[in-house]
């Protein structure tokens, strides 16, 4: 008997882990992808001698990667190796304090009792509440479908029901960080997290602070090689189980009858399938392709996450006081917000986020120098002059660099290269430049992210960033998961 037909559209690492899945249940699987490579915004690329990871940085949760080599039968180790970091973090703030983001929870708290006004306890049962949050809501909130009345008749979600009260939500992010903290400088630093995912801290349930849990108990990883070496590993995987991937071949329709996709259109040519897995961004996906099906407008009209403004800066010297992941932040946290949120625009004295895999990396800068993937938070594009918003906050990030670091960096910037929400859009086709789909923007907000799978027709299923459980690397592969999950072994 022939192997029943999977097409999966789009090869970003949602697409990958479940193409990698559906080979494993038996389907002869083809992945259809725009760009002439895998990966998706999980990418990399060369400029002048530096090596850039050219989106994700930050990687939690890496058994969710080694996993699907498990499930293949193979030893993850021959594929994919990562250390884990440690410090994480360093952090600067204007008023020259400086926080050690390391490893140990211990010193971490240490590290913010010497240099702040909370103390090492208040640091400590804070992260012990964010582990016990997630202990409340993983099951319920991440692990399965939100989208299937049945996965809430277990004993979890009857747990996270009597529990409800200790989950923070109804109260913002920001609203338990001031009633945790004494010290500005630490509500500023944990509100940072909501822009994980794209959200603001102002409007963002209290149980996003789970965010925390994830990169400061459990830990932050860099792989061997850097990020793009999460994508490489799982894209090889693929093939050796059979996967073919067709680059460059952008998906333009999805052809359906009553109650089941028939067929995708490439070029004008149809390929059909017994099922089809969509990793593109929802929002394209019904009104681009799918403008047949019912709208699910509640899903897609919600307001959408953030975006990014990267300065990929190849540099000319390293810095001893930065490690891999660094934050110089903004002198006024309210502004930064209002700013991005609440006018759609950038504040002329931002949060830096600076990653540097060359101090991990060997290759990945030449000899003396630093690779910086220099980010500010921006606003999802609603039309705005991003070439004015491009050269300020150029002009603003060397400054602020400048002002911290006692040095003059524009001189050593050797290679350069910018990414836009423009830009993101173009390239990856996520609606609005937006890069985490919709954002937590209210109390039941994980509620009004489209499902794993389609309610109208039978053999459509949905993983990635925009679907639930939500976007990240390890969010994204968990939505791959959930949605083969759904699928019948063939
Ligand atoms: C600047 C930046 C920084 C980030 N930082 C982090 C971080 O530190 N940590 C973290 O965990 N996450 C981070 N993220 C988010 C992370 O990159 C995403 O959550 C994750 O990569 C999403 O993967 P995906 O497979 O869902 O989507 P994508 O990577 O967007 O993949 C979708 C794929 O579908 C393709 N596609 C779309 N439409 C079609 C079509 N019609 N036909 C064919 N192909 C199509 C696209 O080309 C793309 O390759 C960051 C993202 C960006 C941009």
């Amino acid at each position: 008997m022939s192997k029943k037909k999977a097409i999966v559209i789009g090869a970003g690492i949602a697409g990958l882990g479940a193409s990698v899945r559906l080979a494993v249940k038996g389907y002869d699987v083809s992945v259809y992808e725009k760009n002439d490579f895998f990966g998706g915004k999980l990418t990399s690329r060369n400029v002048n001698g530096f090596r850039f990871d050219y989106g994700p940085s930050i990687f939690t949760m890496p058994q969710n990667v080694t996993e699907l080599f498990e499930l293949a039968g193979k030893n993850p180790a021959d594929y994919f190796e990562y250390t884990r970091l440690d410090p994480i973090f360093h952090y600067f703030y204007e008023d020259g304090t400086r926080i050690k983001g390391c490893s140990d929870t211990t010193k971490f708290a240490e590290s913010v009792a010497e240099n702040t006004l909370d103390s090492k306890e208040t640091v400590l049962k804070y992260l012990d509440k964010v582990k016990e949050i997630n202990e409340l809501t993983e099951d319920v909130f991440i692990n399965r479908s939100l989208h299937k009345f049945k996965n809430f008749l277990n004993k979890e979600t009857v747990k996270g029901v009597l529990n409800f009260g200790k989950i923070d939500a109804f109260n913002t992010m920001n609203e338990v960080n001031e009633k945790t903290f004494d010290d500005p400088k630490m509500v500023q630093f944990f509100n940072r997290y909501a822009t994980y995912n794209g959200s603001n801290p102002y409007e963002a349930p209290g149980t996003l602070n789970v965010i925390q849990h994830y990169e400061i108990n459990r830990g932050a990883y860099l792989p061997k090689g850097g990020m793009q070496q999460i994508s490489r590993s799982v894209y090889e995987l693929a093939v050796e189980l059979g996967v073919e991937f067709h680059f460059g071949k952008k998906v333009d329709k999805i052809e359906t009858s009553k109650s089941k996709v028939e067929a995708i259109v490439v070029e004008g040519e149809r390929r059909e399938a017994d099922l089809f897995m969509s990793n593109m961004d929802v929002y394209y996906l019904y009104n681009q392709l799918l403008p047949q099906a019912k709208r699910p407008s509640k899903v897609l009209d919600q307001p959408k996450s953030g975006s990014a403004l990267v300065f990929y800066w190849g540099i000319n010297k390293s810095f001893d006081e930065l490690t891999v992941h660094n934050i110089l932040f903004a002198k006024s946290m309210e502004e930064e917000y209002e700013a991005i949120f609440g006018q759609n625009n950038v504040c002329n004295d931002p949060t830096i986020y600076i990653n540097i895999t060359s101090k991990k990396c060997q290759g990945d800068a030449p000899e003396g120098g630093e690779n910086w993937f220099t980010m500010i938070n921006v606003p999802n594009n609603v039309g705005q002059d991003w070439d004015e918003i491009i050269a300020r906050s150029r002009k603003n990030i060397i400054a602020k660099i400048n002002r911290t670091l006692g040095t003059d960096i524009e001189p050593l910037i050797m290679a350069e290269e910018v990414m836009d929400p423009g830009r993101i859009d173009e390239r990856y086709l996520s609606a609005f430049g937006s890069i985490y789909g919709n954002r937590f923007s209210s109390n039941f907000s994980a509620f009004f992210r489209h499902p794993n799978f389609s309610k109208e027709f039978k053999n459509l299923y949905f993983c990635g960033g925009t679907v639930h459980p939500g976007s990240s690397i390890p969010l994204s592969l968990k939505s791959a998961e959930i949605a083969v999950g759904m699928v019948k072994n063939v």
